[in-house]
């Protein structure tokens, strides 16, 4: 009822049973504060993607230059030094064979662009190859196109007429103490390679959320898994493609995955992160042998891919100011060490939570459920209600409890986290 006194019409939202939204005033550092006075510790980076907190004076100060210098400017026949200096500085991070960036405004869209890329690199070879190869739980955007590849979600299901076919691959999630983990990963690679060897020469690529899976749980996979999945798919000659819109930026306890995995794509798909949270942009990045293929005189082997944002100067130019931070600063290194010690403090061990897992600044738990159904799509909005009573924004996925807090938390606030997550466990157990 409440919902229906504002126009505005919420994502992944059912606006009829939906709490109605909280206002935020505003926000800073790790905090976030709301107009009826209560603050929040914003445990998630709002959607995974504020890296040094709120309202960081050097990206405000860095977007207030911008605007009186360009704002935007059309970027089909135009470039601007902070799109340059952030593929640039973009590049000195990534493998020395990730050569070329190109630009786009959100994750779903450096998805799509990812997509057609891969299909029109083998076309502009004389081969047609539309199958894709992807994870179940993947998750790669709200696009058709990314939908399609991360057909696992069950978001989706008013959608699947519309969507292309995939082949899906199970994802070897692995957590602490997980004996059977080699086995699983084995089983997958087998899989893998009987669809290779059936139609290799039909795919495309094989998409990947390297390390974590994020919205299909948190799931977390061994780098052992990514090299033995890279040679693989390199043996059968598939463009790897990573879908790093999560994982980038110093998430996984290293700026790529790409890079804590010693493995290498073809091409790199980065968002979230990639302006420090500040303003919607997006890069594929793709090695050099791809790029030639589009590069000759014939224009319909040109790339034909652009938004009216594409490399937008204010976005850019928080790019740049926010790689320059996480250089200076790399305190996204610190907090494998600080959820691992607090998980064991506060929470290891807790009757209700199994299937612990860490990956850099990410935590993850299961919430064990007294059926798999039912109580299970209640635990969700039952948990984020009581967390918001501790003062945290928490939004547990189904009984996937994680925790990916802004870069800047420090020890004592992470405590504070932790101590209040088991309040709140204990007052459910
Ligand atoms: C969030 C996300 C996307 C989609 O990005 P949007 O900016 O929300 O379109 C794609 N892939 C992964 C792995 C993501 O986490």
């Amino acid at each position: 009822m409440h919902n229906l006194s504002s126009p505005i019409w919420q994502p992944f939202t059912q606006m009829k049973t939906a709490p109605p939204p909280l206002k935020v005033v505003k926000g800073s550092g790790i905090y976030l504060q709301l107009e009826d006075g209560r603050t929040l510790i914003d445990c998630i980076s709002s959607w995974w993607v504020t890296l040094h907190g709120h309202a960081h004076p050097a990206l405000a100060d860095t977007l207030y230059r911008q605007a009186q210098q360009l704002e935007h400017v059309i970027f089909a026949g135009f470039t601007h030094d902070p799109a340059e200096q952030l593929a640039q500085k973009l590049l000195t991070h990534l493998p020395p064979a990730l050569t070329r960036v190109f630009f786009s405004d959100n994750g779903s869209t450096a998805v799509e662009v990812a997509l057609k890329m891969a299909h029109q690199f083998w076309r502009n070879q004389g081969q047609h190859r539309d199958r894709f190869l992807c994870f179940e739980g993947g998750y790669h955007g709200d696009t058709i196109g990314a939908m399609s590849i991360g057909r696992g979600s069950s978001w989706w299901h008013p959608f699947r007429p519309l969507m292309f076919q995939t082949d899906l691959i199970p994802f070897p999630a692995t957590f602490d103490g997980d004996e059977a983990v080699a086995a699983k990963e084995a089983q997958v690679l087998a899989q893998a390679e009987r669809l290779l060897q059936a139609r290799g020469d039909r795919y495309a690529g094989l998409f990947i959320e390297p390390l974590v899976q994020g919205a299909g749980g948190m799931r977390m996979c061994r780098p052992q898994f990514l090299q033995a999945l890279e040679k693989l798919v390199k043996r059968f000659d598939v463009l790897l493609i990573y879908d790093e819109v999560m994982t980038g930026f110093g998430r996984t306890g290293e700026l790529f995955a790409c890079l804590k995995s010693e493995t290498v794509p073809d091409l790199i798909c980065l968002s979230k992160g990639l302006s420090g949270g500040c303003l919607p942009l997006s890069v594929t990045v793709a090695t050099e042998a791809i790029f030639q293929s589009f590069y000759e005189d014939d224009p319909a082997q040109a790339f034909y891919h652009g938004h009216s944002y594409t490399g937008n100067p204010l976005a850019c130019a928080t790019g740049v100011t926010s790689l320059g931070l996480l250089e200076q600063n790399p305190a996204y290194k610190a907090l494998e060490n600080l959820h691992q010690t607090y998980l064991r403090q506060y929470l290891q061990g807790h009757p209700l939570l199994e299937h612990f897992r860490v990956c850099g600044t990410i935590a993850a738990m299961e919430v064990k459920t007294q059926s798999a159904s039912g109580y299970f799509n209640a635990i969700a909005p039952l948990l984020k209600a009581k967390f918001l009573e501790e003062g945290l924004l928490l939004r547990p996925l189904g009984n996937t409890l994680y925790l990916m807090p802004p870069y800047c938390i420090t020890p004592t606030e992470l405590e504070t986290v932790y101590q209040a997550i088991q309040r709140v466990l204990t007052s459910l157990a």
